[in-house]
């Protein structure tokens, strides 16, 4: 029997993946400071949490690697699967079975593979297929859109669903940098990778009415992903979900039995 896929979002990043019968936790966020708040509920405290099987984490910057708040959760020794510069971190913050992948790499953690996917954003990142039970979730943190991410599913077979960032972050003292692929980018790599199921992810944030003026230029509206996704590919479902909802993802009806009708004729 296939284990219930099943997607919840903590807030922002951060999700709860249970997959294959485990689950998974990406990005940890569950605190706010000046300039840093997720712009929707934070819908469990690391003391809520179930037990988790795994947890990944894209890169150091706060609102995607909380260690400070996620160091109460309990289980010390639950494997994190992370970028290099976490490592030291996330030891320093009481973990104990803490590994880095580089892109293309990839480790099995109990029943699951977590393989790592570039990433580029404004600090060194990376993104995550994971795979268990015959499903698999791509997982791209904050990344920019990069060509090596269309090539996602030809390495690693069909995808469940993908959960992409969609606000298009600027950084307005850096030049108006962009360091976030935004809605029309993501549609574009949800064209290429052809999920049964896309989610956007990454779009309440603010910085605060001062933060937002003076630092940070996003796009908080999901429903311009919705719209360039059904434009781009229409024939791939998008759902938005909220903190705390959980979303079961239906595991692929396949071709269905032949009835005589559909069956080739000699
Ligand atoms: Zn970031």
């Amino acid at each position: 029997m296939t284990e219930p896929l099943v997607i919840t979002r903590v807030t922002h990043s951060c999700h709860l993946i249970q997959i294959g019968g485990l689950t998974v936790l990406t990005d940890p966020w569950f605190s706010q400071r000046a300039l840093y708040h997720p712009g929707e509920p934070i819908a469990f405290q690391p003391e809520q949490l179930p037990h988790l099987d795994a947890v990944v984490i894209s890169h150091e910057h706060y609102d995607h690697c909380d260690l400070e708040a996620f160091r109460r959760y309990p289980g010390k020794d639950v494997p994190l699967v992370v970028a290099g510069p976490v490592v030291e971190k996330a030891r320093k913050a009481g973990f104990s079975n803490v590994r880095a992948l580089e892109p293309w790499q990839s480790a099995q953690v109990s029943d699951l593979t977590i393989a790592a996917a570039p990433g580029k954003h404004g600090v060194y990142e990376v993104t995550y297929v994971i795979s268990g039970g015959g499903r698999s979730v791509y997982f791209a943190g904050d990344t920019l859109l990069i060509p090596e991410l269309r090539t996602l599913t030809d390495r690693y077979g069909p995808l469940d669903v993908a959960l992409l960032p969609v606000n298009g972050l600027h950084i307005r003292m850096a030049g108006n940098k962009q360091v976030v692929m935004n809605a029309e980018e993501a549609a574009e790599l949800t064209a290429a990778l052809r999920p049964r199921l896309a989610v956007p992810q990454h779009y309440a944030f603010t910085g605060g009415t001062v933060g937002d003026m003076l630092f940070l230029k996003s796009d908080k509206d999901p429903a311009h992903f919705v719209e360039a996704a059904r434009r781009l590919v229409p024939d791939v479902p998008v759902k938005v979900i909220s903190p705390g909802e959980p979303l079961t993802v239906d595991p692929d009806p396949g071709p269905g039995p032949l009835t005589p009708s559909s069956r080739a004729e000699p």
